[in-house]
């Protein structure tokens, strides 16, 4: 009866956040079946293989914890690129030539529905300046360290301020203590998932999507999917950036969430 003892313990408090879209809606996944792909792609001078060792093992932090029944599941390679919800990818991948703040050693796009259920995410890990690693060096940013933290944020988790969180949202290079979740990280899991358990059945026909990030640069959305309404959202709502003092100069994931309204199925 561990599973129950879990959810019982959700209820106490945590220094973890759940994001929250401009509906103020808790973001959410109500498919329990989540899967994803990694681009390996990139000049970061990693072997493809390790790095999709890395990302399985980062979501099993995640699918593994105690009385979860949401099932992240590393579905192969994929060409998939960029950060938009037309491709139907919730793709992982490296991006050599980072347009936003350089600080941000990786981002996770998560788009949800009015009512906050998840609809897209995908994670883009910044290689424009930034060196990783996958075996834990000292020199480098540690690749699972930061797609623990990644997968958080794609299962509807926001920044912890405990210290000690793999949703805390600094680090620094050679930093490996989020590699696996916190009490905190899996309390404030529990707190949300618990929520939604057993989950619904979800019905998720939708017919409009759109996307914009907080800082004013427009994000292409989703096309042809019935021209619907695009909703800023304050992107700073999901990511404070401290930089400069000491190492902890490195921010993990801005949080940029779009959203698509959800509609009957017809
Ligand atoms: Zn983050």
């Amino acid at each position: 009866m561990q599973a129950t003892f879990l959810w019982l313990l959700s209820s106490a408090a945590t220094a973890g956040q759940l994001t929250t879209n401009q509906y103020g809606a808790e973001l959410h996944w109500e498919d329990d079946y989540v899967p994803f792909q990694l681009n390996p792609g990139g000049k970061h001078g990693l072997d493809h293989d390790e790095i999709e060792s890395v990302v399985i093992e980062a979501a099993e932090q995640w699918r593994g914890i105690d009385g979860s029944w949401l099932e992240l599941s590393y579905e192969g390679r994929t060409e998939a690129e960029t950060y938009t919800s037309g491709d139907g990818v919730h793709a992982v991948f490296f991006v050599d030539e980072w347009t936003d703040n350089p600080d941000l050693l990786a981002l996770t796009y998560t788009y949800s529905y009015e009512d906050g259920a998840i609809s897209h995410f995908d994670i883009a890990i910044n290689t424009d300046g930034h060196k990783w690693t996958t075996k834990g060096s000292e020199d480098s940013n540690d690749l699972l360290n930061a797609l623990v933290h990644e997968f958080g944020h794609a299962v509807g988790l926001d920044h912890s301020s405990d210290t000690e969180a793999s949703m805390f949202s600094q680090t620094s290079v050679g930093e490996v203590t989020k590699r696996d979740l916190a009490e905190d990280d899996v309390l404030t899991y529990a707190s949300l998932y618990d929520g939604y358990f057993p989950y619904p059945e979800a019905s998720m026909g939708c017919s409009t999507s759109g996307s914009s990030n907080g800082n004013g640069s427009s994000v292409s959305g989703p096309t042809g999917a019935g021209g619907g309404a695009y909703s800023p959202f304050d992107s700073s709502a999901g990511c404070s950036l401290v930089g400069g003092s000491g190492q902890m100069v490195a921010l993990f994931a801005g949080l940029l969430v779009a959203f698509r309204r959800r509609t009957e199925d017809s």
